[in-house]
């Protein structure tokens, strides 16, 4: 009985977050937006600050507003995430895409472990990482192989599974912190040492932690990591990614992509590359300064409702919504795709169902009159439902997944076909 429409309002009453939900652009009230960890929403705050980047910075300054601020802008922004990271100042960095970042470090990596030619990943990685990990062995030669740990219940890995084909021969261990589909978040610490104690280097993936879970980088003694700024961080689509390096490993590792922005002294223009100092030989070319401009208004309120408060209402939201589905959604065929203890998870949670893709068109496009609910569909069969503490509310949940019942109880999803579009 406690799962109704009141405790759910109670709840939201009781949220010491609430109020963040009105700092963000929201064009439909009735829209329930269950996708922040594949794009975050607006934040108002984010169109007047580009607005005066543009105008002012842009438009007014012209060239010397990269004396007066910009050249810093993408290292000011690094310490920020360092902050929700667990990491130092100096230590992240902003810089191309996540994929790109991955390239750089896992390069980098290999070089400095010289002699060691085994790559290991687990196939919940996401494919991209995968991809980049494929082209290294490739590009290294004949020797190097990847590895690929599979997860025994296709959600979770275990660290002994992990432990067991590491070696002596292995450079690189490369893994998701919290995985994309499942949401099973691998035991940082845990998992740094073992890769540390067989003597190889640690590549961690935030893109699905970052803004979701406390960083915890420094306290796993992390070696390298990259992650996204458009999911729960809220940089807008396409947002400029970000890298760190633990302070000690900066001067020992080299970037294999020498630009000039990575050059010690870019402006003195000498034809022979000399790696910057710190973070900063990381970087490529000219870092896109208008792309990094809504993270300077959305960091603000991320870091001002504080990570591990953010982390409490995500636990315990994650927590509802699946005790919510365990009493109305299981016996309708659902089951879930997300590990029960909380603290195994990050901040999605994902439903599986045999008619999850044509579930998903009908909470998106559910006809005339019907309220819309934007989840996200991952193959084969998972719906995943997003939850971002700063604008998600107990009555989003409570409504996204009555809608679900009534969808599968009444057969709605018929209307729509199985047909995947090009963005699932
Ligand atoms: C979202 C995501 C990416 C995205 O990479 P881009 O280069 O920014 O497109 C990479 N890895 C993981 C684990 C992700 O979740």
């Amino acid at each position: 009985m406690k799962y109704t429409e009141e405790y759910a309002r109670e709840l939201d009453q009781q949220d010491p977050l609430k109020d963040y939900r009105t700092k963000f652009y929201i064009a439909d009230p009735t829209l329930i937006y269950l996708d922040g960890n594949s794009l975050g929403r607006l934040p108002s705050g984010v169109a007047g600050q580009m607005m005066s980047e543009i105008n002012t910075a842009w438009g007014e300054r012209l060239i010397r507003s990269w004396n007066e601020g910009w050249y810093d802008e993408n290292a000011r922004i690094g310490d920020q995430i360092a902050l929700l990271a667990g990491a130092e100042k100096g230590e992240v960095m902003m810089s191309d895409s996540t994929s790109v970042n991955l390239y750089k470090l896992a390069h980098a990596a290999l070089k400095f472990k010289k002699g060691r030619t085994k790559i290991i990943t687990d196939n919940l990685n996401f494919p991209s990482d995968v991809y980049i990990l494929q082209g290294l062995v490739r590009e290294f030669g004949d020797d190097y192989s990847l590895q690929i740990v599979e997860s025994k219940d296709g959600m979770t890995v275990n660290s002994t599974d992990l432990e067991a084909i590491l070696d002596e021969n292995t450079a690189l261990v490369c893994l998701s912190h919290v995985v994309f589909k499942s949401a099973f978040r691998y035991p940082m610490k845990e998992i740094t040492s073992l890769v540390q104690d067989a003597g190889a280097m640690m590549l961690w993936d935030l893109s699905h932690s970052i803004g979701a879970v406390p960083g915890e980088l420094n306290t796993a003694n992390a070696d390298l990591a990259v992650g996204c700024s458009y999911k729960y961080l809220n940089g807008g689509p396409g947002a400029p990614a970000f890298l760190y390096v633990r302070s000690d490993l900066q001067e020992k590792l080299e970037s294999p992509i020498w630009g000039w922005f990575g050059e010690k002294d870019p402006f003195e223009f000498l034809l022979d590359y000399r790696p910057a100092k710190g973070i900063r030989r990381f970087l490529a070319g000219t870092p896109p300064i208008l792309s990094m401009a809504p993270l300077k208004h959305s960091l603000e309120l991320l870091l001002s409702a504080g990570m591990n408060n953010l982390r409490l209402k995500s636990s315990a939201q994650t927590s509802y919504l699946l005790k919510l589905a365990q009493e109305e959604l299981f016996e309708l065929g659902f089951q879930s795709g997300t590990p029960a203890d909380p603290d195994k998870r990050g901040s999605h949670v994902t439903l599986r169902h045999p008619e999850a893709y044509r579930i998903c068109k009908s909470m998106i496009d559910p006809g005339i009159g019907g309220q819309v609910i934007i989840p996200d569909f991952r193959e084969a069969d998972n719906i995943r439902l997003g939850i971002t503490p700063l604008y998600t509310s107990y009555m989003d949940i409570f409504k996204a997944e009555k809608q679900m019942k009534t969808i599968v109880a009444e057969k709605l999803y018929e209307q729509h076909s199985d047909k995947r579009d090009a963005v699932t």
